[in-house]
């Protein structure tokens, strides 16, 4: 009966790695690679943290928002 449990517990432990490390794994790597692509800059009125695509370039300067570039 005990071998029985053993062999219970391993299999739970598998399941848990295939079905909560891996998936992990992959969730981090992608962080990564979002990281690199979303460069994060300060905007250069309010000193808000925006993504290089999301920002407004002007006079050498980035502003997160038309509001921003404006004032
Ligand atoms: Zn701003």
């Amino acid at each position: 009966m005990v071998f029985k449990i053993l062999i219970f517990v391993i299999i739970l432990a598998l399941v848990y790695f295939i079905f909560f490390k891996k998936p992990k794994a992959i969730e981090d790597k992608n962080k990564k690679n979002n990281e690199i692509a979303d460069t994060l800059i300060e905007c250069s009125k309010c000193g808000t943290y925006i993504t290089k695509d999301e920002s407004i370039l002007s006079n050498g300067k980035h502003f997160c928002s038309q509001e921003c570039l404006n004032k």
